[in-house]
């Protein structure tokens, strides 16, 4: 139980332990007698030596809850008044009359008598000798030091994290290995592994973490953590992007002349934003190398349309173009815009996807064969075995922000000989401009920073489970006016896996809301397990406005344009990322109507958060609410892009959740960007001069590498 409790913070092998660093920390390394504490105003955090005098319980007025009064005295008949507001069985039975206690907390003073609500106590062995403090310092892993304060999850108290730490520590220091350089750590005067992390968790002298930190006083355990997060994260990018070299590409020759057909069978006129995109991706075009760019906008930013009038120019070429969508309803989607986009064009157009029939599937082949389709939009189908192209030149991959060497490697083979083709990725998580410039010095962007004009406000909050009536009761009232709503849940089936016991799953609320909340409204259910034709029919119906309500999984996430939905619920909100939750906030707000955004969470808000009542100490103060506020507010898919890099580090952006990739969680991009260039500099210092890392002194770092490397191929390979 213990280890399942720690597996819900991600914590679960005695490395992760070592990595799981405290939240913050508290001087208890003075230990006070009562008398002392006269000194301190109120709310000053105190450790406390005291004898244990008496226990009284008080009844609460009109209540049946009883509270605990403790009563303390000091070697000089000094008194300290402790009180707790519930008592659970066998409390008092913790609390022997008589013996030695430590006590921690915040100190209120009330007619005289310095008292502690809800303190920590550690009730002691012995009585302590005269030499107080001396004889304390250090004994204990609570206080007498300066104690580290972690993240918790409910089953485990700040006691247990720091012994199970604290053992993990005993047991694992002595395995982790130095991966910086000896030369670069005494270039930089940087801690030597072990002692970080011991320090990290233990601090000797001062607290690695204090409040408004910057670059120049950072602890040094932290420095050099940040300083190998960083190091390790450019060296991963410089070994990755040797193997994306330049390679040769068909080159075109732009002429535009379909285009003011195109603009002719717009409703609208493109955005500057669209214009610019255009004309950067043109211009790739035109060199005969492949093209690598990625063009990053918000949903509803108006991608589709630069992929089309992109791909204009491979027909005019005489070339083919192709467009790869994630999902089926979306290579439908862009399929019907292109038809309308080139109607009264010679360009011919055609679509493949895994569901299409036997003989269509063959036919499709046929004239992907001979060369008959010029654009062809389809899923990964597309580039399937069987599937031979006659000139493709030019890809264009939507919803995806990295395409991998593999996948390009794949790709080269379907199109022209000796040549690579020119690729397009499209996304709607934009990469954030602190991250862009670092990781993708290399790679194009085009960014699409101007929604079309007339959008539709979406109005968003974020909702106590509590409230949950009250969704219910907008999604009646839309779906009264004609207009149609998702609830979007974590999970398909309701799991008993630890730390998933709570959460909703889309299959049974589909059963519960039919049946009492939202009884009488037309409910369909999809999510990622059913068969992909199945989900393609509830899609397509919800479409055709054949259901008010779509109750889902994340499976809706991408791209799905359906105008008429106005209201965009998610369950268990906190479990998402912020990216994620603005991706699924854009279903919405796509028509003429006004649109609602609603965050559905369970835990507290922010400054609801009680101390347990126990002995034991630990306020997790952490709300998800914090980061869930900030989709109330921002409406910019970069400065959400952002926040989610400063809370869960650029994995995310990189594609390479495993572990062993970097991740950052102690570097502060924005604060730390002066250390980022110096990992930087040095990082392309040793691949410039010790590319296979044969030096003795780099052995730790081509260790790490190995590492990684062989998991991210594992990775390729089963997904
Ligand atoms: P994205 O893929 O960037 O999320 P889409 O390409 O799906 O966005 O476009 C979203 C919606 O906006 C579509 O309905 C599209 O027809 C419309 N749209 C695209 N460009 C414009 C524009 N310049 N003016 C008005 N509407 C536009
Ligand atoms: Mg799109």
């Amino acid at each position: 139980m213990r280890a399942s409790a720690f597996s819900r913070k991600d914590v679960i092998t005695v490395n992760d332990a070592i990595y799981y660093f405290p939240r913050r920390y508290e001087d208890r390394r003075r230990i006070c007698s009562p008398i002392d504490l006269a000194a301190f105003p109120d709310g000053s955090q105190v450790t406390v030596l005291a004898r244990i005098e008496n226990l009284r319980e008080v009844p609460l007025r009109g209540r049946k809850q009883k509270l605990l009064e403790l009563t303390a005295m000091g070697e000089k008949a000094d008194l300290l008044s402790c009180t707790w507001f519930h008592v659970y069985k066998g409390m008092k039975e913790k609390l022997p009359i008589g013996s030695w206690a430590i006590f921690t907390g915040a100190i209120k003073k009330y007619r005289g008598t310095s008292q502690i609500t809800h303190p920590d106590v550690e009730i002691l062995k012995e009585k302590p000798d005269a030499k107080l403090t001396e004889s304390l310092f250090g004994k204990s892993l609570h206080w007498g030091r300066i104690t580290p304060i972690y993240s918790r999850s409910d089953k485990l108290s700040q006691k247990l994290i720091r012994e199970v730490i604290n053992t993990s520590l005993e047991q694992g220091l002595p395995l982790v290995e130095e991966i910086l350089p000896a030369p670069l750590r005494k270039k930089y005067d940087l801690l030597e592994i072990r002692s970080a992390l011991q320090e990290m968790h233990f601090p000797k002298k001062i607290a690695p973490l204090t409040e408004a930190l910057t670059t120049e006083n950072l602890h040094p355990a932290v420095r050099r953590l940040i300083f190998e997060e960083f190091f390790k994260f450019q060296l991963v990018l410089l070994m990755d992007r040797s193997q994306m070299k330049q390679e040769p590409a068909q080159a075109f020759h732009i002429r535009g002349s379909l285009f003011p057909k195109m603009r002719k069978n717009l409703p609208y006129t493109l955005t500057h934003a669209q214009e610019r995109a255009i004309a950067d991706v043109l211009k790739d075009l035109q060199k005969e190398v492949a093209m690598n760019r990625i063009v990053q906008g918000d949903v509803g930013s108006g991608k589709t349309m630069v992929a089309l009038f992109a791909l204009a120019e491979a027909a005019e070429n005489n070339l083919q173009g192709a467009l790869m969508a994630p999902t089926e309803i979306l290579a439908e989607q862009h399929y019907a815009n292109a038809l309308k986009l080139f109607a009264g064009t010679e360009v011919t157009i055609g679509f493949l996807t895994g569901s299409l029939s036997r003989a269509e599937k063959v036919a499709a082949q046929e004239k992907i064969q001979n060369g008959e389709w010029k654009i062809v939009i389809g899923t990964h189908a597309l580039i399937q075995e069987a599937v031979n192209w006659k000139n493709l030149a030019f890809v264009v991959i939507d919803e995806q922000h990295r395409f991998g060497v593999r996948q390009r490697t794949f790709l080269k083979e379907k199109s022209l000989p000796g040549k690579a083709p020119h690729i397009l990725t499209m996304t709607a998580t934009p990469i954030p401009r602190s991250l862009a410039l670092t990781i993708f010095g290399e790679l194009a962007v085009s960014s699409i920073d101007e929604l079309p004009p007339g959008r539709q406000e979406i109005i968003t909050k974020v909702l106590r489970g509590k409230d949950r009536d009250r969704l219910y009761g907008l999604i009646r009232k839309e779906a009264e006016a004609g207009r149609q709503s998702y609830i979007v849940y974590p999970l398909v089936s309701d799991s008993d896996k630890e730390g998933m016991e709570r959460l909703k799953s889309a299959e049974s609320e589909f059963e519960r809301l039919q049946s009492t909340h939202l009884a009488g409204l037309r409910l369909a259910l999809v999510h990622g397990q059913m068969k992909s034709e199945e989900r393609n029919e509830v899609m397509r119906a919800f479409k055709e406005k054949k259901y008010d309500v779509l109750i889902s999984t994340t499976v809706i996430e991408v791209g799905v344009d359906v105008p008429n939905a106005t209201v965009m619920a998610i369950e268990n909100s906190e479990r998402f990322g912020l990216s994620q939750l603005h991706q699924l906030r854009g279903r919405v707000g796509r028509g003429e109507h006004k649109s609602y955004c609603v965050m559905v969470t369970d835990s507290p808000p922010p400054g609801m958060i009680r101390k347990t009542e126990s002995l034991e100490e630990g306020i997790d103060d952490e709300s998800p609410w914090t980061r869930l506020l900030i989709l109330e507010k921002s409406r910019d898919g970069f400065a959400i892009a952002e926040e989610d890099l400063k809370i869960r580090g650029p994995g995310d952006f990189f594609g390479t959740k495993q572990s062993g990739s970097p991740s950052f969680r102690l570097a502060d991009l924005s604060r730390d960007a002066r250390l980022l260039e110096i990992a930087r500099q040095e990082a392309q210092d040793i691949y410039q001069n010790d590319p296979k890392l044969e030096k003795p002194e780099n052995m730790g770092l081509k260790k790490f590498f190995h590492t990684v490397m062989e998991e991210a191929s594992v990775t390729l390979k089963s997904g």
